[in-house]
C-alpha cells in the first residue's frame, strides 16, 4: 500500500458517492480523516452538534474500513497539522479531496497542494449557478427554482409543473391552528457506551443539553430518517410551515438538514423520494412542491449565492449594526415567551425551525441592531446543522438584511402582531403584542416601530416597505415609542428583558 494515493475526507463529506471518494478503490487509495482540535475549540459549540459530527466521522471511517479501505483517522492540533503528519508517515504520491463546502476550507486545501475534485454534493454546482446568475439584475429564488425544476424534471409533467402550478405557497402559509393538532414524532436512536465516552471527552467550552438520540450519526440511520419523513411528515408538510407552537419543537418539519449538510444524505436522493411519493399518490401536491422548493430551491440557491458573493459577504453590515449578542442568547433567561421557547429548543435539541430562526431570532437581531458577525457566530455554534455556507445567506441576507437587499427584496421586520398570529406564545407572555409603549409593551412591537423610524428615509425608497413607513407617519406617540425602545434595548443588553 505504500504507493497508494490519499483521499482526504472532510467531516461534512461522509458519503462514498461524493467527489474524490466516488472513484476511489480500496487497495489503491488510503483515506485520511482528521479531527481538528482547533476546530472543536473554535466556538462554544452545542454538545449535540459536536457529538453528531464526531460520531458520524468515526462511523464513516468504520464503514470505509469494512469496505476494504485503509483509513488513517487521526486527532491533530489542526487540519493542516493532520495532513502534515499523514504526509510524513505515508509519503503519498498525491493527496486528493472533494471540493469543501467553505471558502476557508478551499483555501487550506490549495495552500497545501491538495488536488481538488469538483463537488457533486449539490445538484447545481456553484459554477453553474454563477452562469445562471450572470447578467441578471436580481437573483430571484423563484426563477432559480423553476429553472432547476425544468432541468431536473422533479415534479414535472413534460415541460409543465405537476399540479399545473409552480408554486403552492398560498396554501402553505396558514396561521396557528386554534385547535390542538398532533404532530409526527421524530425517530430516535439509542446511544451506546462509545457515544457517552465521546460526550465525556468534549471540550469544556461546549454548551447545551447532551445528546438524547434525536440525531442519527450513520448513513443507514439517516436513510431510515428519510423514509420516516416521506411516510409520516411529508404528507403534512406545508400548511403549518410558518407556525410556532409551544407543544411541539418540530411540528411538521423534516429535521433532515444535518444529514444533508454532512453528506449522510444527498439532495438528489431526497428529491427522488419526494417525487416518487407524490407520483405514488400518497402526498398532496402542495406538500410535495413545498418540500421540494426547500431542497431543490432554497438550499441550492443559498449554496450558489454563498460562493458567488464570498469573501466580501462575510463582513456585510448594511445597517452598521454593532450591538453585542444579548446575554439571553447564552443564558436562555428572558421573559419574552417566544424568545425563551426558541432558545429552550436550541438548548434541548440544538434546533429551531425555520420561522423561529427567521422571525424570532433573526428578527430580534434586525430590530435591535445586533452585530451580524456575532449572530452568525452564535447560530453556527448552536445549531445542529450549522455551516458557514448556509448561515451567511440566511443570516446576513434573509434575516438581517445586512447585504442591503442583494438577496431579499425587503427586510423581514415584524412586530408582535405577526408573532401573535403565527404562534401561541403571546397568550402566556407578560408582554402585550398590541402595545408599543408602557411597561407591558411587547419588545418586538416597540422595536419594530423604532426600526422603521430609525431607517425611515431608506425604507421609504423600498416599494414593499412604503406602506409600513406610511403607517409610521400616522403614529402620534413616536416620542414615547423612542423612550420605551431605549429602555427595551438597555434591558436586552443587561439581560433583564
Ligand atoms: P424543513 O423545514 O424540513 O426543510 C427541509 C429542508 O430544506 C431543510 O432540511 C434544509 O435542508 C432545506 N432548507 C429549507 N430552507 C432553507 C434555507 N433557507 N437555506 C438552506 N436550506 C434550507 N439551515 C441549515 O442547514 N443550517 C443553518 O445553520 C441554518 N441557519 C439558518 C439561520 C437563519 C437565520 C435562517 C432564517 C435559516 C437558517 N437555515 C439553516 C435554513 C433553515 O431554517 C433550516 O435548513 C431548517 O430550519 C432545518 O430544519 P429542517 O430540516 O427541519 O427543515
Ligand atoms: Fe413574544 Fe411579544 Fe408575544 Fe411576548 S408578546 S410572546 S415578546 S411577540
Amino acid at each position: 500500500m505504500h504507493a497508494a494515493e490519499t483521499v482526504w475526507v472532510l467531516g461534512d463529506q461522509l458519503n462514498r458517492s461524493i467527489g474524490a471518494l466516488a472513484e476511489a478503490e480500496p487497495g489503491r487509495t488510503r483515506v485520511l480523516m482528521v479531527e481538528s482540535e482547533a476546530k472543536l475549540r473554535s466556538k462554544a459549540f452545542h454538545r449535540q452538534r459536536l457529538h453528531l459530527v464526531l460520531a458520524a466521522m468515526r462511523a464513516f471511517a468504520d464503514e470505509l474500513r469494512r469496505s476494504g479501505f485503509e483509513v488513517d483517522y487521526r486527532r491533530a492540533p489542526s487540519l493542516s497539522a493532520g495532513l502534515e503528519e499523514h504526509r510524513r508517515r505515508f509519503n503519498p504520491p498525491a493527496v486528493r479531496a472533494s471540493e469543501p463546502a467553505s471558502w476557508d476550507g478551499l483555501a487550506v486545501l490549495r495552500h497545501h497542494g491538495v488536488e481538488v475534485v469538483r463537488s457533486n454534493q449539490f445538484l447545481c454546482h456553484y459554477q453553474d449557478f454563477a452562469r445562471w446568475a450572470a447578467g441578471r439584475n436580481r437573483l430571484r429564488m423563484e426563477d432559480f427554482y423553476r429553472w432547476r425544476r425544468a432541468e431536473t424534471g422533479y415534479l414535472m409533467d413534460g415541460d409543465q409543473p405537476a399540479g399545473g402550478r409552480w408554486n403552492f405557497d398560498s396554501e402553505n402559509r396558514r396561521p396557528a391552528p386554534g385547535e390542538a393538532v398532533s404532530w409526527p414524532q421524530p425517530q430516535a436512536t439509542g446511544l451506546d457506551r462509545s457515544d457517552r465516552d465521546l460526550v465525556d471527552g468534549l471540550p469544556d467550552l461546549a454548551v447545551g443539553d447532551a445528546p438524547a438520540g434525536t440525531w442519527a450519526t450513520t448513513r443507514r440511520a439517516a436513510l431510515a430518517r428519510l423514509r420516516h419523513v416521506v411516510e409520516a411528515v411529508l404528507p403534512r408538510f406545508g400548511p403549518h410551515q410558518d407556525v410556532m407552537l409551544e407543544g411541539s419543537w418540530h411540528l411538521a418539519h423534516s429535521l433532515l438538514s444535518p444529514y444533508l449538510n454532512l453528506g449522510l444524505l444527498l439532495p438528489g436522493e431526497v428529491c427522488d423520494a419526494v417525487d416518487d411519493a407524490y407520483r405514488a399518490g400518497g402526498v398532496p401536491i402542495a406538500s410535495a412542491e413545498g418540500f421540494l422548493r426547500q431542497i431543490l430551491g432554497w438550499r441550492e440557491y443559498v449554496w450558489g449565492v454563498y460562493w458567488l458573493w464570498m469573501p466580501g459577504y462575510r463582513s456585510a453590515n448594511h445597517f452598521g449594526a454593532g450591538r453585542p449578542l444579548p446575554p439571553a442568547f447564552r443564558t436562555g433567561q428572558t421573559s419574552m415567551r417566544c424568545l425563551a421557547t426558541t432558545l429552550g429548543s436550541v438548548r434541548r435539541h440544538a434546533y429551531a425551525h425555520h420561522i423561529q430562526r427567521l422571525m424570532i431570532l433573526g428578527n430580534l437581531g434586525l430590530l435591535a441592531g445586533i452585530s451580524p458577525a456575532e449572530l452568525v457566530e452564535w447560530m453556527w455554534a448552536s445549531f445542529i446543522d450549522g455551516a458557514e455556507w448556509v448561515m451567511l445567506p440566511n443570516v446576513i441576507g434573509m434575516a438581517l438584511h445586512a447585504d442591503g437587499g442583494r438577496m431579499a427584496t425587503k427586510p423581514y421586520a415584524a412586530g408582535g402582531a405577526y408573532i401573535n398570529r403565527m404562534s401561541d406564545h403571546c397568550r402566556g407572555c407578560r408582554y402585550d403584542p398590541k402595545k408599543r409603549t408602557g411597561e407591558v409593551a411587547c419588545p418586538y412591537t416597540t422595536l419594530y416601530w423604532h426600526f422603521l423610524d430609525t431607517n425611515r428615509a431608506e425604507l421609504a425608497r423600498n416599494h414593499r416597505m412604503r406602506p409600513a413607513v406610511r403607517n409610521l407617519e400616522r403614529l402620534g406617540d413616536m416620542a414615547e415609542v423612542r423612550r420605551r425602545a431605549t429602555e427595551v434595548l438597555d434591558r436586552l443588553d443587561a439581560g433583564t428583558l
